[in-house]
């Protein structure tokens, strides 16, 4: 079998400072296929745009230290020097950030901001790029797409910005685009167009398409595969619907009771007592222990092992089953 698109086993992510070292993400593996959506699912400080950042290195080079092995389509993005990366940066793997005013220039138009990407990466003439940037916001469906070119960012609602954004992170053809929660500064109507836009593209274009939110509702929109994140780690990968209807950790337990979707009617949302482990001081063992409900005395003696339960899905936990609760 060919190798996957993304490739990365015990990926790990630290910062480092005098005062501490805060071990971001601790050793994640996945695959990613070309073609599949996968969603990383947690609280704010999980360690999700960490890991997404890691696939395009842009951790803050003075602190960061990363270990593993994180494969994109076939090239070593650990160990690669930065000249090379700089260049695979758009063409290979491309990003779109969650506020699209801190990613785009308030002194260009959006028309010459996407084109110069164009420019930079196809070394095109400068009327050819202007019609491949009009060519782009037509793809992403931007209304009255020729004249949107010579407005700038503050011009444009937010829902535009993130368009245009997204406009800009498929100039390049990438063959895998990130998506950090791009649709949490948006209003609910338009996070759904936003996100229904960004699955047509994907399969469209055939590009893997990994996407970090801390919203359920968004992640079963989109998702192919649903990977939850606790303190660093997966706690559980599984397809989306099996996750669905019956996710196995006791925190994607209660991520599904602390969210509102089709099954959840007429129940109680709940919630999720006590707060994440600080991330420069994890525990030894289980690093859920602290705030779940099946802990045991053995939770706390080593970090559970991620478990194949079937073919298709992985949990990080010694005491399965748990019921999900009611
Ligand atoms: Fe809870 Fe123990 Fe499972 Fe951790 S290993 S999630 S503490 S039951």
């Amino acid at each position: 079998m060919s190798e996957p698109l993304v490739h990365a086993r015990n990926l790990q992510v630290r910062f480092r400072s005098r005062e501490a070292t805060v071990q971001a993400v601790n050793g994640v593996d996945f695959d990613l296929r070309q073609g599949e959506t996968l969603c990383i699912l947690g609280e704010s400080g999980s360690g999700k745009s960490v890991t997404l950042r890691a696939m395009m290195r842009l951790n803050p080079p003075r602190i960061t230290e990363v270990s593993g092995t994180l494969r994109v389509g076939g090239h070593d993005i650990v160990g690669m020097p930065e000249t090379a990366m700089s260049a695979l940066r758009g063409a290979l793997v491309a990003m779109i950030f969650q506020e699209p005013m801190t990613a785009l220039d308030p002194v260009f138009t959006v028309g010459d901001q996407i084109a110069e990407t164009v420019r930079r990466h196809d070394g095109v003439s400068a009327r050819e790029a202007r019609l491949r940037a009009l060519a782009l916001l037509e793809l992403v469906q931007v209304p009255s797409a020729a004249r949107r070119l010579d407005a700038y960012p503050h011009e444009l609602s937010g829902g535009l910005r993130q368009r245009t954004m997204i406009a800009m992170a498929l100039s390049c053809r990438p063959r895998l685009l990130l998506a950090d929660e791009p649709t949490t500064a948006l209003d609910a109507t338009v996070q759904i167009q936003v996100l229904l836009l960004l699955k047509q593209l994907q399969q469209e274009l055939g590009m893997g398409l990994i996407f970090v939110t801390h919203d359920l509702g968004v992640a079963s929109e989109v998702a192919d595969r649903i990977a939850v994140m606790y303190a660093g780690r997966f706690v559980e990968e599984a397809g989306v619907s099996d996750f669905l209807a019956q996710p196995m950790h006791p925190y994607a337990q209660g991520l599904l009771g602390a969210t509102v979707h089709a099954s959840s009617r007429g129940q109680p949302l709940t919630t999720i007592p006590g707060a994440p482990p600080r991330l420069d001081r994890l525990p030894t063992g289980c690093a859920f222990a602290a705030r779940c409900r099946h802990a045991q005395p053995d939770c706390l003696v080593a970090m559970p092992p991620l478990l194949p339960i079937g073919t298709d899905r992985s949990v990080r936990c010694i005491h399965l089953p748990h019921p999900v609760p009611a």
